[in-house]
């Protein structure tokens, strides 16, 4: 049997938290006859290295970033084999190019594009457990790149995949994918399962334990994919493919993000090309747009909204000057003041009450929608950001989700 875990920074955080580490791959190791181990960089040493980066230049060259940063991980990886070496235990340590991650060269995004992992192979058949520093890559001509934050997770599947193992385990400091944060709703529950399309719009609208890359493919090659925590010892939340849909409460989850600004260009013409010609500079400029709203039209002319991550906006700002310019626009507003919460369930559009529930939970603490998208299991509000707490806890106790 083969098996990949995955341990994220907090948990490797410090030299007792990778002695932890090695007892729990040491166990598992006893019952398993390969185990992979998959980390991250210690605590909070991405961070570090990006102020590092950033002191010395605004923007740094990407390839420079990610040769800073995959050291991150590549620090974990040896201490870990180490940890256990001292334990008893076989093990080496391999970056993510000696394990045979190829990715394209989008530096600070790279994606996988294939995974030769025979020195991996290798490695098990001899015996040893493989420790491999997560969320590096490297391109054909061996240029080191990273997978994007939190893109451990995505070594791990990914790894699990290409090695055929029964299970990828995510240790992590909660106990699985809850059904809100539990730092925000403290009845919030573990999950004991998920489906995988259900987990990554949970993902995707704020919810950090998985990054959304990974359960895709998770998805894509039904890996199943176990969401754990390092320090306590309980089942955690398995998310793989469920069949039991028609019978499961529609409602599962609840989301949020504060990383949210709204951008609202004024008096724009209402002609054709026009969003084109606004989203077409700030797709190139690599700004993810998320909700958009256009108006309906007075006298020719129209005000068009969309929300991105507030990260971003200073960069979308510059992008915007030229484009109000190019459009023939009256200018733009900028509001950073705004957050967004999402309520998530397979089929919830076309469950009967739910949006109603959604709108009155919110109206019953006199919280302002601002903007609304619907998905085929998803509604996401966009609200004041200093009632997101209150809404994420109002939506949790409508859709009675302590009970599950
Ligand atoms: N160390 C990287 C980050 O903090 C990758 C990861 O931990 O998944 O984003
Ligand atoms: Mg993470």
């Amino acid at each position: 049997m083969t098996v990949v875990q995955k341990y994220g920074g907090s948990s490797v955080a410090g030299i007792d938290q990778l002695s932890a580490v090695a007892q729990r791959v040491a166990a598992t190791r006893r019952t398993t006859d390969r185990v992979v181990v998959v980390v991250s960089a210690m605590g909070d040493t991405t961070d570090e290295l990006t102020a590092l980066a950033h002191q010395l230049d605004d923007d740094p060259p990407s390839r420079e970033m990610d040769m800073l940063l995959s050291t991150g991980e590549t620090v974990t990886a040896p201490l870990l084999a180490m940890a256990l070496h001292a334990r008893g235990v076989d093990a080496v340590s391999l970056t993510g190019m000696q394990a045979g991650i190829r990715t394209s060269g989008a530096h600070r995004s790279a994606r996988i594009t294939d995974i030769v992992p025979e020195r991996v192979i290798e490695q098990l058949a001899a015996g040893r457990v493989v420790i491999v520093a997560g969320f590096q890559g490297a391109t054909d001509q061996l240029d080191i790149t990273t997978l994007g934050r939190g893109g451990s997770d995505t070594t791990a599947v990914a790894l699990a995949v290409a090695l055929r193992a029964h299970e990828c385990e995510i240790f992590t400091d909660v106990e699985g994918i809850h059904s809100a944060d539990p730092r925000v709703v403290s009845e919030a529950r573990p999950m004991a399962e998920i489906g995988y399309d259900e987990m990554l719009e949970l993902a995707s609208a704020g919810a950090t334990v998985m990054h959304p890359r990974a359960v895709e493919i998770g998805e894509a090659y039904s890996m199943p994919i176990r969401v754990r925590s390092a320090f306590v010892d309980s089942p955690g939340t398995l998310i793989h493919r469920q069949q039991d849909m028609e019978d499961r409460p529609k409602v599962r989850g609840i989301a949020h993000e504060t990383d949210v600004a709204k951008v609202t260009l004024l008096g724009v013409p209402d002609r054709p090309g026009i969003a084109a010609a606004v989203f077409g500079p700030l797709g190139q400029a690599h700004i993810n747009i998320d909700i958009v709203v256009q108006n309906v039209s007075h006298s020719g002319h129209t005000d068009l909204s969309f929300t991105l991550a507030e990260s971003e906006l200073a960069r979308a700002q510059s992008v915007l000057e030229r484009v109000v310019g190019e459009v023939g626009a009256d200018g733009y507003d900028a509001d950073r003041d705004i957050a967004k919460v999402t309520v998530v369930g397979s089929g919830i559009l076309g469950a009967p009450g739910v949006f109603a529930r959604i709108c009155e939970a919110l109206a019953d603490q006199s919280i302002n929608i601002r903007m609304i998208s619907t998905g085929e299991m998803r509604v996401t509000c966009i609200i004041d950001r200093a009632r997101i707490e209150d809404a994420v806890r109002a939506l949790h106790r409508a859709f009675e989700l302590e009970l599950l």
